[in-house]
């Protein structure tokens, strides 16, 4: 689902660290109403990479607030730098921002739910769970960290769910065993989870092995690091001699269409699949990043959606384009 997006300008008015890795922003939007917006609402943010208006989306962190919207940044190091950007924001920086809108979906009907935050994951789950307790629903709230102090809004989650909260710290020896956990969950449970691919694809094998319905696992994503390092790549044109390297700080999608390959986009963060291309042959291996298709697709190969998806090696791709063509 795609939004029509509004922007508005917004002045960044608090920042303030909550792990070494996490810093959270207060933004107040000119035209701010302090309307309440929908669970799992994101807003867009223009952020500036290498001198070029780009934009990020970020998680309204908690229930609506007063004073402005709340989002929460982890400092990407290896990445094309939207979150180095927002790092370097200090307060009274003026910014382009989006409205809220949401694209995770609960059936309020439920008593059970299941949370489960890898990470900076945590950001869409703090305002779930605030809801959920409000409404006296039966909630659980699973948070996988490497240790207690990546854990962003700690305090808070504990003071909101006290033993519903279950930290799942990494150096405390306390991993994430998904299938006990889903395999334990009273029937008719709805799971809503945000996390890194890695984990979210251990999350819908654990998910279908427990024999739930795949609709009551719902999730958010926020693009993904993939299963591979990040590294330059090749890509062949088919029936063309042309070879492109896209860079390790470059999308496939942006490199193409440079070339003046008219490769079409959408929401460029592998969710809607318009960018997707027909991969003819394959010298490597694919790191399919993008949520779009299903785990037999990924692992036949045949195409590859190249806003986020990345590989090793050299790929040919038939991008339909035709320099001839009338
Ligand atoms: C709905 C939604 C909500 C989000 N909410 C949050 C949030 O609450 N908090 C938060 O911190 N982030 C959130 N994000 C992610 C955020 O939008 C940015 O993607 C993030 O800040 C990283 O941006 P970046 O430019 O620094 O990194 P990017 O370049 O976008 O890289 C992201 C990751 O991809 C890898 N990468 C590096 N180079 C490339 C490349 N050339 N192509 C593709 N991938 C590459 C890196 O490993 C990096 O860690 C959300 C995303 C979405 C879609």
């Amino acid at each position: 689902m795609r939004f029509i997006d509004t922007w508005t300008s917004a002045t960044l008015l608090a920042v303030r660290d909550l792990t070494p890795g996490i810093r959270e922003f207060l933004l107040r939007p000119d035209d701010f109403t302090g309307a309440p917006y929908p669970v799992g609402s994101h807003i867009d943010v223009g952020v500036t990479i290498d001198g070029q208006p780009q934009s990020r989306s970020y998680s309204l962190v908690g229930e609506i607030d007063p004073q402005g919207f709340r989002i929460a940044v982890r400092h990407a190091a290896d990445s094309r730098g939207g979150s180095r950007y927002m790092w370097s924001l200090v307060p009274g920086a003026r910014l382009n921002i989006t409205q809220p809108a949401s694209l995770v979906q609960l059936d309020w009907t439920r008593r059970q739910f299941c949370l489960v935050a890898g990470g900076v994951g945590i950001t869409p789950i703090v305002g779930a769970a605030e809801v959920l307790v409000r409404r006296d629903a039966g909630v659980t709230l699973h948070y996988a960290v490497r240790s207690r102090g990546d854990a962003a809004y700690l305090d808070t989650l504990e003071r909101l769910l006290g033993d519903r909260l279950i930290v799942h710290a990494g150096d405390e020896g306390r991993r994430l065993d998904l299938d006990n956990v889903f395999a334990s969950l009273p029937q008719d449970t709805m799971t809503l989870f945000c996390g890194p691919m890695r984990m979210l694809d251990a999350a819908r094998r654990a998910w279908e092995a427990s024999g739930r319905p795949p609709t009551d696992l719902r999730y958010e994503t926020f693009g993904s690091s993939g299963l591979l390092p990040t590294e330059a790549f090749r890509v062949r044109l088919r029936g063309e001699g042309t070879e492109f390297v896209i860079p390790r700080d470059r999308s496939m999608l942006d490199v193409l269409n440079e070339a003046g390959h008219e490769v079409m986009s959408d929401c460029r963060r592998g969710e809607c699949g318009v960018c997707a291309i027909d991969v003819v042959d394959l010298d490597g291996e694919i790191d399919h990043r993008d949520v779009f298709f299903s785990d037999h697709q990924k692992q036949a190969s045949r195409k590859i959606c190249a806003c986020v998806s990345r590989a090793r090696g050299t790929i040919t791709v038939d991008t339909l384009h035709r320099a001839d063509a009338p």
